[in-house]
């Protein structure tokens, strides 16, 4: 997923960053409430992470723009322990969840994976074929093998996978891989896209290229031969 952060604690922000990536999100760090705003309306997210009390702009009033530009992307929002009234005024304005800081770590995941799998209409697994891939947990499988990925194969696989049949332009790919300030060429794409292949085909996946456009994932001609767990 690319994830837009909006977080001006430093530590905090440090701290997201790094196990977000980790987990194999793109994310694109801004601290103040008008990047926010700006970086909302000029890129596509697959969730939005908000902190309320943002420099420059509320992070309110970021939400409520966004909301009134009718963009649908999920948003969780940060939120000051004593600030009931904050978060209540948050969900008001369009929030789909939020936490409380000081958080867990794995608490953040955990939500993130909840809200992702809002985001793509509660599909927790995806099977195509013997591939049958976990959102939740963010793991593989082919012929019942788990199969080891990096981050980039993995979050290259999502995009495929949840538009599998479909044509995926490799500018696609780079917008929903690369955060800012990450050089990701089309070369780059290609490798992954390459190593990935060499992962799925010998399970009978195949991810094709459409010359000077980009990949698509292809459905298996023969569904009947997968196996029942
Ligand atoms: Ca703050």
């Amino acid at each position: 997923m690319r994830i837009l952060l909006a977080e001006d604690d430093p530590i905090i922000a440090d701290g997201l960053v790094r196990t977000l990536k980790k987990a194999g999100h793109a994310v694109d760090h801004v601290d103040t409430g008008t990047d926010a705003d700006a970086a909302v309306f000029s890129q596509p997210y697959d969730l939005v992470i908000l902190d309320l009390g943002l420099p420059k702009l509320p992070g309110i009033e970021v939400l409520r723009r966004l909301r009134g530009r009718k963009c649908a992307v999920p948003v969780l929002i940060l939120t000051a322990q004593d600030g009931v009234e904050e978060r209540v005024r948050g969900l008001d304005a369009g929030a789909d969840d939020y936490l409380t800081k000081p958080f867990a770590l794995p608490e953040l995941e955990a939500r993130v994976r909840a809200l992702s799998r809002r985001g793509s209409g509660n599909a927790t697994r995806i099977e195509l074929g013997k591939l049958i891939y976990d959102q939740a947990d963010r793991m593989a499988s082919l012929n019942g093998q788990i199969i080891e990925l990096s981050a980039r194969e993995l979050g290259l696989l999502e995009v495929l996978l949840l538009r599998a049949g479909r044509l995926v332009g490799k500018e696609q790919l780079v917008e929903h891989l690369c955060s800012w300030g990450e050089e990701v060429s089309n070369n780059a794409i290609e490798v992954y896209v390459h190593r990935l292949r060499k992962k799925l085909e010998p399970g009978g996946v195949k991810i094709a290229t459409v010359r000077g456009l980009g990949y698509c994932l292809e459905k298996p001609a023969s569904v009947e031969s997968r196996e029942h767990e």
